[in-house]
Protein backbone atom coordinates (compact mmCIF):
# COMPACT_ATOMS: atom_id res chain seq x y z
CA UNK A 1 0.00 0.00 0.00
CA UNK A 2 1.79 3.19 -1.11
CA UNK A 3 1.06 5.95 0.73
CA UNK A 4 -0.03 9.71 -0.31
CA UNK A 5 -1.06 12.98 0.70
CA UNK A 6 -3.15 13.72 -2.37
CA UNK A 7 -4.11 11.69 -4.87
CA UNK A 8 -5.08 13.08 -8.26
CA UNK A 9 -7.45 10.67 -9.75
CA UNK A 10 -7.65 11.30 -13.46
CA UNK A 11 -5.26 13.57 -15.44
CA UNK A 12 -7.31 15.55 -17.54
CA UNK A 13 -8.67 18.81 -17.54
CA UNK A 14 -9.83 19.03 -13.91
CA UNK A 15 -7.17 16.91 -12.56
CA UNK A 16 -4.22 18.78 -13.93
CA UNK A 17 -5.79 22.15 -13.02
CA UNK A 18 -5.63 20.97 -9.70
CA UNK A 19 -2.00 19.60 -9.95
CA UNK A 20 -1.06 22.88 -11.35
CA UNK A 21 -2.50 25.38 -8.86
CA UNK A 22 -1.39 23.21 -5.77
CA UNK A 23 2.00 23.52 -7.42
CA UNK A 24 1.98 27.11 -7.30
CA UNK A 25 0.64 27.49 -3.81
CA UNK A 26 4.27 27.13 -1.65
CA UNK A 27 2.24 25.52 1.35
CA UNK A 28 1.15 22.78 -0.67
CA UNK A 29 4.42 22.44 -3.16
CA UNK A 30 5.94 19.85 -1.26
CA UNK A 31 2.91 17.54 -0.42
CA UNK A 32 3.62 13.78 -1.46
CA UNK A 33 1.04 13.87 -4.96
CA UNK A 34 0.42 11.06 -6.84
CA UNK A 35 -1.52 11.89 -10.15
CA UNK A 36 -2.87 8.42 -11.71
CA UNK A 37 -4.72 8.43 -15.47
CA UNK A 38 -4.82 5.15 -17.60
CA UNK A 39 -3.32 6.98 -20.34
CA UNK A 40 -0.04 9.04 -21.06
CA UNK A 41 -1.57 13.01 -22.16
CA UNK A 42 0.08 13.20 -25.25
CA UNK A 43 -2.78 13.63 -27.60
CA UNK A 44 -4.10 17.09 -28.89
CA UNK A 45 -7.42 15.52 -27.94
CA UNK A 46 -9.59 18.71 -27.44
CA UNK A 47 -9.36 22.07 -27.68
CA UNK A 48 -11.16 24.32 -25.03
CA UNK A 49 -12.93 27.85 -25.22
CA UNK A 50 -14.35 29.86 -22.32
CA UNK A 51 -14.63 33.50 -21.66
CA UNK A 52 -12.82 35.64 -18.54
CA UNK A 53 -12.35 39.04 -17.08
CA UNK A 54 -8.29 39.59 -17.37
CA UNK A 55 -5.50 37.06 -17.63
CA UNK A 56 -6.02 33.82 -16.20
CA UNK A 57 -3.98 31.40 -14.93
CA UNK A 58 -3.25 29.64 -18.04
CA UNK A 59 -3.00 32.74 -19.68
CA UNK A 60 0.99 31.88 -21.43
CA UNK A 61 -0.71 28.91 -22.96
CA UNK A 62 -4.17 30.88 -25.10
CA UNK A 63 -3.72 30.19 -28.32
CA UNK A 64 -6.15 32.71 -29.44
CA UNK A 65 -8.39 35.44 -27.93
CA UNK A 66 -11.23 37.48 -29.48
CA UNK A 67 -13.36 40.82 -28.32
CA UNK A 68 -15.01 40.61 -30.80
CA UNK A 69 -18.11 37.30 -31.15
CA UNK A 70 -20.97 37.32 -33.43
CA UNK A 71 -24.25 35.13 -33.26
CA UNK A 72 -26.39 34.09 -36.33
CA UNK A 73 -30.23 33.20 -36.67
CA UNK A 74 -32.03 32.99 -40.28
CA UNK A 75 -33.62 36.46 -38.62
CA UNK A 76 -30.54 37.84 -36.51
CA UNK A 77 -27.34 39.09 -37.43
CA UNK A 78 -25.57 40.43 -34.00
CA UNK A 79 -21.80 41.36 -33.83
CA UNK A 80 -20.81 42.57 -30.19
CA UNK A 81 -18.14 43.25 -28.31
CA UNK A 82 -17.42 41.53 -24.87
CA UNK A 83 -16.77 44.43 -22.73
CA UNK A 84 -13.91 43.18 -20.12
CA UNK A 85 -14.36 39.62 -21.23
CA UNK A 86 -12.30 37.51 -24.13
CA UNK A 87 -13.52 34.66 -25.65
CA UNK A 88 -9.99 32.49 -25.09
CA UNK A 89 -9.03 29.36 -26.88
CA UNK A 90 -6.79 26.53 -25.38
CA UNK A 91 -5.12 23.33 -26.86
CA UNK A 92 -5.65 20.56 -25.53
CA UNK A 93 -1.91 19.39 -26.25
CA UNK A 94 -0.60 22.63 -24.79
CA UNK A 95 -2.26 22.63 -21.60
CA UNK A 96 -0.97 19.03 -20.66
CA UNK A 97 2.44 19.88 -21.53
CA UNK A 98 2.34 23.05 -19.63
CA UNK A 99 1.34 21.25 -16.39
CA UNK A 100 3.52 18.64 -16.92
CA UNK A 101 6.37 19.67 -17.58
CA UNK A 102 6.12 22.26 -14.55
CA UNK A 103 5.44 18.76 -12.22
CA UNK A 104 8.75 17.17 -13.49
CA UNK A 105 10.34 19.76 -11.79
CA UNK A 106 8.89 18.57 -8.27
CA UNK A 107 9.65 15.01 -7.37
CA UNK A 108 7.58 14.83 -4.60
CA UNK A 109 5.05 14.26 -7.76
CA UNK A 110 4.57 10.91 -8.58
CA UNK A 111 2.94 9.93 -12.24
CA UNK A 112 0.89 6.38 -12.71
CA UNK A 113 -0.35 5.13 -15.75
CA UNK A 114 -2.73 2.44 -14.94
CA UNK A 115 -6.58 1.71 -15.48
CA UNK A 116 -8.49 2.69 -11.89
CA UNK A 117 -10.00 -0.63 -10.60
CA UNK A 118 -11.80 1.32 -7.47
CA UNK A 119 -11.88 3.92 -5.29
CA UNK A 120 -13.53 3.94 -2.13
CA UNK A 121 -12.67 6.02 1.35
CA UNK A 122 -13.04 4.99 5.35
CA UNK A 123 -13.55 7.37 7.47
CA UNK A 124 -9.33 8.98 7.61
CA UNK A 125 -8.75 7.97 4.70
CA UNK A 126 -9.53 6.78 0.67
CA UNK A 127 -8.13 4.52 -1.51
CA UNK A 128 -7.56 3.91 -5.65
CA UNK A 129 -7.04 0.82 -6.61
CA UNK A 130 -5.44 -0.67 -9.92
CA UNK A 131 -4.75 -4.20 -10.79
CA UNK A 132 -1.21 -4.24 -9.56
CA UNK A 133 -1.72 -1.47 -6.53
CA UNK A 134 -3.23 -0.30 -3.81
CA UNK A 135 -2.41 3.79 -3.05
CA UNK A 136 -4.19 5.72 -0.38
CA UNK A 137 -4.01 8.87 1.07
CA UNK A 138 -6.82 11.41 3.44
CA UNK A 139 -8.43 12.89 0.28
CA UNK A 140 -8.77 11.47 -3.27
CA UNK A 141 -9.39 14.08 -6.13
CA UNK A 142 -11.31 11.85 -8.68
CA UNK A 143 -12.12 13.18 -11.97
CA UNK A 144 -12.96 9.83 -13.25
CA UNK A 145 -16.05 8.68 -14.21
CA UNK A 146 -16.63 6.20 -11.28
CA UNK A 147 -19.42 7.42 -9.73
CA UNK A 148 -21.53 8.93 -12.78
CA UNK A 149 -24.91 8.37 -12.75
CA UNK A 150 -27.11 6.98 -15.27
CA UNK A 151 -28.08 9.60 -18.34
CA UNK A 152 -30.73 8.78 -20.53
CA UNK A 153 -33.24 10.56 -23.12
CA UNK A 154 -35.50 11.23 -20.20
CA UNK A 155 -32.85 13.26 -18.29
CA UNK A 156 -30.21 13.86 -20.66
CA UNK A 157 -29.43 15.49 -24.02
CA UNK A 158 -26.09 14.89 -25.28
CA UNK A 159 -24.19 17.95 -26.44
CA UNK A 160 -21.99 16.19 -29.57
CA UNK A 161 -19.54 18.18 -32.25
CA UNK A 162 -16.79 16.95 -34.52
CA UNK A 163 -14.51 20.09 -34.91
CA UNK A 164 -12.16 20.78 -37.57
CA UNK A 165 -9.54 23.45 -37.84
CA UNK A 166 -8.60 24.11 -41.71
CA UNK A 167 -6.14 25.88 -43.41
CA UNK A 168 -6.63 27.89 -46.88
CA UNK A 169 -3.70 28.35 -49.07
CA UNK A 170 -4.76 32.57 -49.06
CA UNK A 171 -5.69 35.02 -46.56
CA UNK A 172 -9.59 33.98 -45.72
CA UNK A 173 -10.31 34.74 -42.13
CA UNK A 174 -11.18 37.90 -39.85
CA UNK A 175 -9.25 36.33 -36.92
CA UNK A 176 -10.85 39.61 -34.56
CA UNK A 177 -14.23 37.95 -34.82
CA UNK A 178 -15.60 34.39 -33.86
CA UNK A 179 -18.70 33.19 -34.36
CA UNK A 180 -19.78 31.91 -31.24
CA UNK A 181 -23.38 30.62 -32.83
CA UNK A 182 -24.41 30.07 -36.21
CA UNK A 183 -27.86 28.61 -35.90
CA UNK A 184 -28.66 29.01 -40.14
CA UNK A 185 -28.17 25.74 -40.58
CA UNK A 186 -31.13 22.42 -40.64
CA UNK A 187 -32.41 21.57 -37.69
CA UNK A 188 -33.42 18.16 -37.82
CA UNK A 189 -31.69 16.96 -36.02
CA UNK A 190 -31.93 19.28 -32.75
CA UNK A 191 -30.01 22.23 -31.91
CA UNK A 192 -27.82 22.56 -34.61
CA UNK A 193 -24.98 24.94 -34.92
CA UNK A 194 -21.71 26.22 -36.16
CA UNK A 195 -18.74 27.50 -34.36
CA UNK A 196 -16.15 29.18 -36.36
CA UNK A 197 -12.95 30.57 -34.51
CA UNK A 198 -10.36 31.83 -36.95
CA UNK A 199 -6.93 31.78 -35.19
CA UNK A 200 -5.11 33.82 -38.08
CA UNK A 201 -6.00 34.99 -41.29
CA UNK A 202 -5.57 31.12 -42.37
CA UNK A 203 -6.64 29.24 -40.15
CA UNK A 204 -10.14 28.30 -37.80
CA UNK A 205 -11.61 26.33 -35.74
CA UNK A 206 -15.45 25.01 -37.52
CA UNK A 207 -16.92 23.12 -35.16
CA UNK A 208 -20.81 21.65 -35.78
CA UNK A 209 -22.32 21.10 -32.55
CA UNK A 210 -25.70 19.55 -31.74
CA UNK A 211 -27.89 19.24 -28.33
CA UNK A 212 -29.76 15.90 -28.94
CA UNK A 213 -30.60 12.28 -27.52
CA UNK A 214 -28.38 10.69 -29.83
CA UNK A 215 -24.86 11.02 -31.87
CA UNK A 216 -24.80 11.16 -35.65
CA UNK A 217 -22.89 9.02 -38.13
CA UNK A 218 -19.30 9.80 -39.00
CA UNK A 219 -20.57 11.27 -42.03
CA UNK A 220 -23.09 13.42 -40.55
CA UNK A 221 -20.42 15.20 -38.85
CA UNK A 222 -18.58 15.01 -42.28
CA UNK A 223 -21.49 16.47 -44.86
CA UNK A 224 -22.18 18.79 -42.28
CA UNK A 225 -19.01 20.64 -42.11
CA UNK A 226 -18.15 20.39 -45.85
CA UNK A 227 -21.88 21.80 -46.70
CA UNK A 228 -20.88 24.70 -44.44
CA UNK A 229 -17.92 25.51 -45.34
CA UNK A 230 -18.63 25.59 -49.31
CA UNK A 231 -22.20 27.00 -48.35
CA UNK A 232 -21.64 29.80 -45.13
CA UNK A 233 -17.85 30.12 -45.55
CA UNK A 234 -17.81 30.07 -49.36
CA UNK A 235 -14.26 28.25 -48.61
CA UNK A 236 -13.60 25.54 -51.80
CA UNK A 237 -9.71 25.23 -51.16
CA UNK A 238 -8.58 24.16 -47.70
CA UNK A 239 -7.17 21.40 -46.07
CA UNK A 240 -8.14 19.89 -42.38
CA UNK A 241 -5.01 20.05 -39.83
CA UNK A 242 -6.83 18.72 -36.89
CA UNK A 243 -9.96 16.79 -35.88
CA UNK A 244 -11.86 16.43 -32.71
CA UNK A 245 -14.87 14.76 -31.45
CA UNK A 246 -16.22 15.46 -28.41
CA UNK A 247 -19.74 14.24 -26.38
CA UNK A 248 -20.19 16.14 -23.39
CA UNK A 249 -23.53 15.33 -20.95
CA UNK A 250 -26.18 18.24 -20.66
CA UNK A 251 -27.83 16.41 -17.69
CA UNK A 252 -30.50 16.85 -15.19
CA UNK A 253 -29.21 13.96 -13.47
CA UNK A 254 -26.79 14.95 -9.99
CA UNK A 255 -23.09 14.50 -10.12
CA UNK A 256 -22.31 13.47 -7.22
CA UNK A 257 -19.58 16.12 -5.83
CA UNK A 258 -18.81 13.96 -2.68
CA UNK A 259 -20.14 10.58 -3.26
CA UNK A 260 -19.41 8.91 -0.32
CA UNK A 261 -20.30 9.93 3.60
CA UNK A 262 -16.77 10.69 4.89
CA UNK A 263 -16.09 13.21 2.12
CA UNK A 264 -12.62 12.42 1.20
CA UNK A 265 -13.57 11.42 -2.10
CA UNK A 266 -13.82 15.17 -3.72
CA UNK A 267 -15.25 14.40 -7.21
CA UNK A 268 -13.98 17.37 -9.94
CA UNK A 269 -14.76 18.32 -13.68
CA UNK A 270 -17.70 16.58 -15.29
CA UNK A 271 -17.60 13.69 -12.72
CA UNK A 272 -18.27 16.68 -9.61
CA UNK A 273 -21.52 18.65 -12.01
CA UNK A 274 -19.02 21.28 -13.06
CA UNK A 275 -19.91 20.93 -16.43
CA UNK A 276 -22.95 23.64 -16.49
CA UNK A 277 -25.87 21.58 -17.60
CA UNK A 278 -28.03 23.92 -20.42
CA UNK A 279 -24.31 24.95 -22.25
CA UNK A 280 -22.20 22.04 -22.00
CA UNK A 281 -19.13 24.59 -20.34
CA UNK A 282 -16.70 22.99 -18.15
CA UNK A 283 -13.36 24.53 -18.10
CA UNK A 284 -13.71 27.85 -16.06
CA UNK A 285 -16.09 26.23 -13.37
CA UNK A 286 -12.81 23.27 -13.19
CA UNK A 287 -10.63 26.56 -12.61
CA UNK A 288 -12.62 27.94 -9.69
CA UNK A 289 -13.03 24.49 -8.09
CA UNK A 290 -9.76 23.61 -8.12
CA UNK A 291 -8.71 26.96 -6.65
CA UNK A 292 -11.12 26.53 -3.73
CA UNK A 293 -9.70 23.04 -3.18
CA UNK A 294 -5.86 24.55 -2.99
CA UNK A 295 -7.40 27.82 -0.58
CA UNK A 296 -9.17 25.03 1.69
CA UNK A 297 -6.16 22.40 1.73
CA UNK A 298 -3.77 25.33 2.75
CA UNK A 299 -5.94 26.42 5.46
CA UNK A 300 -5.76 23.26 6.70
CA UNK A 301 -9.10 22.86 6.01
CA UNK A 302 -11.20 20.07 4.33
CA UNK A 303 -12.15 20.72 0.98
CA UNK A 304 -15.01 19.56 0.47
CA UNK A 305 -17.42 22.55 -0.52
CA UNK A 306 -20.39 23.51 1.00
CA UNK A 307 -23.26 24.57 -1.56
CA UNK A 308 -24.47 28.23 -0.75
CA UNK A 309 -28.03 29.43 -1.78
CA UNK A 310 -26.63 31.24 -4.93
CA UNK A 311 -24.98 27.55 -5.95
CA UNK A 312 -28.71 26.43 -6.14
CA UNK A 313 -30.04 28.97 -7.71
CA UNK A 314 -27.37 29.00 -10.27
CA UNK A 315 -28.19 25.30 -10.69
CA UNK A 316 -31.93 25.65 -10.51
CA UNK A 317 -31.77 28.29 -13.66
CA UNK A 318 -29.94 25.98 -15.55
CA UNK A 319 -31.97 23.08 -14.74
CA UNK A 320 -35.04 25.32 -16.03
CA UNK A 321 -33.42 25.84 -18.64
CA UNK A 322 -32.18 22.25 -20.06
CA UNK A 323 -35.95 21.60 -18.74
CA UNK A 324 -37.76 23.73 -21.34
CA UNK A 325 -35.28 22.20 -24.11
CA UNK A 326 -35.29 18.93 -22.77
CA UNK A 327 -39.40 18.50 -23.10
CA UNK A 328 -39.61 20.56 -26.44
CA UNK A 329 -41.22 23.21 -25.22
CA UNK A 330 -38.96 25.55 -27.09
CA UNK A 331 -35.75 24.85 -28.95
CA UNK A 332 -32.13 25.65 -28.23
CA UNK A 333 -32.24 28.10 -30.89
CA UNK A 334 -35.10 29.74 -30.06
CA UNK A 335 -34.15 30.09 -25.88
CA UNK A 336 -30.43 31.73 -27.25
CA UNK A 337 -31.99 33.63 -29.71
CA UNK A 338 -34.24 35.50 -27.52
CA UNK A 339 -31.43 35.90 -25.41
CA UNK A 340 -29.30 37.45 -27.64
CA UNK A 341 -31.53 39.78 -29.20
CA UNK A 342 -32.66 41.35 -25.99
CA UNK A 343 -29.56 41.10 -23.86
CA UNK A 344 -26.54 42.76 -23.70
CA UNK A 345 -24.02 39.63 -24.00
CA UNK A 346 -22.12 41.11 -21.25
CA UNK A 347 -24.60 39.98 -19.26
CA UNK A 348 -25.43 36.51 -21.10
CA UNK A 349 -21.87 35.83 -20.35
CA UNK A 350 -21.84 36.56 -17.04
CA UNK A 351 -25.40 34.77 -16.60
CA UNK A 352 -23.56 31.24 -18.00
CA UNK A 353 -20.88 31.79 -15.53
CA UNK A 354 -22.52 31.71 -12.64
CA UNK A 355 -21.76 35.43 -12.11
CA UNK A 356 -24.32 37.56 -13.09
CA UNK A 357 -26.10 39.70 -10.11
CA UNK A 358 -29.70 38.84 -8.65
CA UNK A 359 -30.81 41.88 -10.44
CA UNK A 360 -29.35 40.91 -13.87
CA UNK A 361 -31.12 37.56 -13.27
CA UNK A 362 -34.78 39.59 -13.14
CA UNK A 363 -33.71 40.75 -16.32
CA UNK A 364 -32.76 37.83 -17.78
CA UNK A 365 -35.87 36.01 -16.76
CA UNK A 366 -38.32 38.72 -17.93
CA UNK A 367 -36.56 38.52 -21.22
CA UNK A 368 -37.57 34.65 -21.59
CA UNK A 369 -41.80 33.34 -21.96
CA UNK A 370 -42.45 33.17 -18.83
CA UNK A 371 -45.41 30.31 -18.71
CA UNK A 372 -42.74 27.76 -20.39
CA UNK A 373 -40.18 29.01 -17.97
CA UNK A 374 -42.24 29.21 -15.12
CA UNK A 375 -43.90 25.16 -15.27
CA UNK A 376 -40.17 24.24 -15.67
CA UNK A 377 -38.60 26.25 -13.32
CA UNK A 378 -41.71 24.81 -10.78
CA UNK A 379 -41.04 21.13 -12.10
CA UNK A 380 -36.82 21.65 -11.57
CA UNK A 381 -38.00 22.72 -7.96
CA UNK A 382 -39.60 19.34 -7.03
C1 LIG B 1 -13.54 17.44 -27.59
C2 LIG B 1 -14.03 18.24 -26.40
C3 LIG B 1 -14.02 19.63 -26.47
C4 LIG B 1 -14.48 20.39 -25.38
N1 LIG B 1 -14.48 21.75 -25.48
C5 LIG B 1 -14.84 22.49 -24.40
C6 LIG B 1 -14.77 23.92 -24.46
O1 LIG B 1 -14.47 24.50 -25.49
N2 LIG B 1 -15.08 24.62 -23.34
C7 LIG B 1 -15.44 24.01 -22.16
O2 LIG B 1 -15.66 24.70 -21.17
N3 LIG B 1 -15.57 22.66 -22.11
C8 LIG B 1 -15.28 21.90 -23.19
N4 LIG B 1 -15.37 20.53 -23.11
C9 LIG B 1 -15.95 19.93 -21.89
C10 LIG B 1 -14.94 19.77 -20.75
O3 LIG B 1 -14.25 20.96 -20.52
C11 LIG B 1 -13.91 18.71 -21.03
O4 LIG B 1 -14.54 17.47 -21.24
C12 LIG B 1 -12.89 18.56 -19.91
O5 LIG B 1 -11.81 17.83 -20.39
C13 LIG B 1 -13.49 17.93 -18.67
O6 LIG B 1 -12.46 17.75 -17.73
P1 LIG B 1 -12.42 16.51 -16.76
O7 LIG B 1 -11.15 16.58 -16.02
O8 LIG B 1 -13.69 16.43 -16.02
O9 LIG B 1 -12.41 15.23 -17.73
P2 LIG B 1 -11.22 14.74 -18.67
O10 LIG B 1 -10.43 15.88 -19.15
O11 LIG B 1 -11.86 13.84 -19.66
O12 LIG B 1 -10.28 13.89 -17.68
C14 LIG B 1 -10.68 12.67 -17.09
C15 LIG B 1 -9.45 11.77 -17.04
O13 LIG B 1 -9.78 10.57 -16.33
C16 LIG B 1 -9.09 9.51 -16.94
N5 LIG B 1 -9.76 8.25 -16.59
C17 LIG B 1 -11.04 7.91 -16.83
N6 LIG B 1 -11.30 6.67 -16.35
C18 LIG B 1 -10.15 6.21 -15.80
C19 LIG B 1 -9.76 5.01 -15.11
N7 LIG B 1 -10.62 4.00 -14.90
N8 LIG B 1 -8.50 4.89 -14.67
C20 LIG B 1 -7.60 5.89 -14.85
N9 LIG B 1 -7.90 7.06 -15.46
C21 LIG B 1 -9.16 7.22 -15.95
C22 LIG B 1 -9.15 9.82 -18.44
O14 LIG B 1 -8.15 9.15 -19.16
C23 LIG B 1 -8.97 11.35 -18.42
O15 LIG B 1 -7.62 11.72 -18.59
C24 LIG B 1 -14.96 19.74 -24.19
C25 LIG B 1 -14.96 18.35 -24.16
C26 LIG B 1 -14.53 17.61 -25.24
C27 LIG B 1 -14.60 16.09 -25.16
Amino acid sequence: MKQYDYIIAGAGCAGLSLLYRMLKEPLLQDKRILVIDKVRKDQNDRTWCFWEKGAGLFEPIVHHQWRTLQFLTENLTKQFTLGDYRYKMIKGIDFYHYVLSEATKFENVDFQYEKIQKIAAKEDHALVETRENTYTAPYVFNSTGFFNPAINEENSLLQHFEGWIIKTPTPTFDSNVGTFMDFRLSQAHGDTFMYVFPMNAQEALVEYTLFSPKVLSKAEYKSGLENYIKDFLKIDDYEIVHREFGIVPMSLAKFPRYPEVHQRIINMGTAGGFTKASSGYTFQFIQRNAQFIVDQLKQGKSPAQKITFRDKMFEWYDRTLLEVILSDKMSGKEVFAIMFKKLSPEKIFAFLDNDSSFLDELVIMNSVPKKTFITAGLKQLK
